[in-house]
């Protein structure tokens, strides 16, 4: 699925200071990224955008003004030193530039190509308003595509320091906690249920934003450092808590938050309506399912929520041939979550959207399967507890949008653990979010946790922030205390799988 990339060339000699450099924002215009037209990219899955050349990527990094207290670094949630290697990049220092970059993110490649910029560091850009924003997401994906392609990216792994560390759930928050533990030299063991690494990156971020091999690149990346994959195996079922504790010094569980909340209105049991999920693990991966293919080609497909799981399945029905997809979403464009720039790139593809609408009743034939959604207008009223305002149904506004398959989008829960397995005994929120300290330990000494398992669905960059963070609790955890444990041996594995 993955194209071939871009392969940059040696920097080009840094051009000698004007001492215009501050104003540059003045004569240059933001350059978007190459980009493909709608009617090619909805042929395939491989990704909308390609990446600068190395004189685009200097021009562009020119913009940036050098703020001396930078709102962009205060916007990332990894504080990246963005205008430290946005000027490395203007003076063709590309592989400094990158090495900088690694030193506050696992996966800048991945958080570049993916991370809703515009609502983190391009929208915090003081540029924004005079003039259109540096682009740091494309930058810094240049800046690491290059330093892959010169094979320079510090992946080999460090002496041991003699003690291991198990982290269970592969997406982003798992990789990154595992890549810091294995820098200090801990050896580390992932646990991940699919028969693939990689969580939602691989699972359900569809791969015309994020293509697999990229992902899998940043797998192998991981393995050659020295941190053990260990696939199919479901923590809490598979192995109980009691015997990762035998062999394993700390935990840290980064299981996501991929539980779907139901859509609770009549009909939602009609054949056709589905959650989005699985809809998009069908579409986008070659993970085996135990559930019946959806056909969505020629015919009309309506998405129930507003977020970027809305988004990716109306575009991932486009590229499966839907005859029409609409987006229902009850609040209005400005009050989105999804990300601007993906949501721009959903109108181009083709995908409707009806704002201030509230589906209330799915409405099926004799078959039982779904012919239309009944829907009534919104209004915004007052700001609720969280600050959105609130939506407000309008009387007698009622009408309807004909449907053929209705996917639900409306959010997930954090993943839980069986009932009856000994992690549940780890103390949750009402809302399901396991409960962690400022450290990220849980109420179990040595259990950490982070990502979307304590926040709810969130962000790949929070994950990785949270995973950072947790990393060094652990090793600061684990420097007080001598060391022990024996690591499970594949053998030890495959008998507790085997267990009932
Ligand atoms: C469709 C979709 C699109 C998204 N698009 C974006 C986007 O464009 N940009 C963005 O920043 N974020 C996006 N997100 C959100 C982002 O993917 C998540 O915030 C992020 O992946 C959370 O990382 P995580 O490591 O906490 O969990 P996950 O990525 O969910 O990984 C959890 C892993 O744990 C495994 N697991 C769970 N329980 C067990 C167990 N008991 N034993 C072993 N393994 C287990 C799961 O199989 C999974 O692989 C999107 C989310 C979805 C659903
Ligand atoms: S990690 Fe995300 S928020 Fe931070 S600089 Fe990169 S694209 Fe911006």
């Amino acid at each position: 699925m993955t194209r071939e990339r871009e392969q940059p060339t040696e920097p080009t000699p840094t051009p000698p200071a004007t001492g215009k450099e501050q104003y540059a924002w003045l004569e240059l215009s933001r350059a978007t990224p190459p980009k493909r037209s709608p009617t090619e990219r909805l042929a395939d899955f491989l990704e909308v955008y390609g990446c600068y050349d190395e004189a685009t990527a200097r021009e562009q990094a020119h913009r940036c003004v050098q703020c001396p207290e930078p709102m962009c670094v205060q916007a990332c949630p990894l504080e990246n030193r963005i205008p430290e290697w946005l000027l490395l990049t203007a003076e063709g220092q590309f592989l400094e530039a990158a090495a900088l970059s690694r030193a506050t993110s696992n996966m800048p490649e991945i958080c570049a190509r993916i991370c809703p910029q515009d609502r983190l560091c391009e929208g915090a850009c003081i540029l924004d308003g005079k003039s259109d924003p540096v682009a740091i997401g494309a930058i810094e994906r240049f800046l690491n595509e290059y330093a892959f392609a010169h094979g320079v990216t510090d992946s080999a792994s460090v002496a041991p320091n003699g003690r291991r560390v198990a982290v269970v759930g592969s997406g982003p928050g798992g990789l990154a906690c595992a890549d810091e533990l294995a820098k200090r030299g801990y050896a580390v063991t992932v646990f991940e249920a699919q028969s693939v690494p990689g969580g939602l990156l691989v699972n359900g971020i569809p791969a015309f934003k994020l293509e697999k091999g990229v992902v899998e690149r940043r797998i192998d990346f991981l393995r050659h450092r020295g941190v053990v994959f260990r696939t199919g195996v479901w923590i809490g079922k598979d192995i109980t808590l009691k015997e990762l504790q035998r062999h394993f010094e700390a935990v840290f569980l980064a299981c996501g938050a991929q539980q779907a909340r139901p859509l609770d209105i009549p009909g939602a049991d009609l054949k056709g309506v589905l959650q989005a999920l699985p809809f998009l693990v069908e579409k986008n991966s070659d993970l085996p399912l135990a559930m019946p293919k959806t056909d969505v080609a020629g015919r009309r497909v309506v998405v129930l929520g507003g977020g970027d799981t809305a988004m990716d399945c109306l575009r991932t029905a486009l590229r499966c041939g839907a005859k029409a997809t609409v987006c229902l979403y009850r609040r209005d464009e400005a009050n989105m979550p999804g990300s601007r720039t993906e949501y721009d790139n959903a109108v181009e593809e083709g995908a409707e959207f009806q704002f201030l609408t509230n589906p209330i009743a799915l409405e099926g034939n004799g078959d039982g399967q779904v012919t239309q959604v009944r829907c009534v207008r919104m209004q915004l009223g007052a700001p609720d507890a969280t600050g959105r305002r609130r939506p407000l149904a309008l009387p007698n506004s009622e009408f309807r949008v004909l449907a053929d398959v209705v996917l639900v989008a409306y959010g997930f829960d954090p993943t839980p653990f069986p009932a009856d397995s000994d992690f549940a005994q780890i103390a949750r929120h009402p809302w399901g979010g396991m409960v962690v300290d400022e450290q990220f330990m849980t109420r179990l000494p040595g259990v950490f946790a982070g990502g979307d398992l304590i926040r709810g669905p969130a962000l790949v960059v929070e994950a990785v922030r949270d995973a950072r963070q947790a990393a060094l609790a652990i090793d600061r955890y684990l420097a007080c205390r001598p060391a022990g444990g024996a690591s499970p041996s594949a053998d030890a594995v495959r008998a507790a799988r085997a267990q009932p």
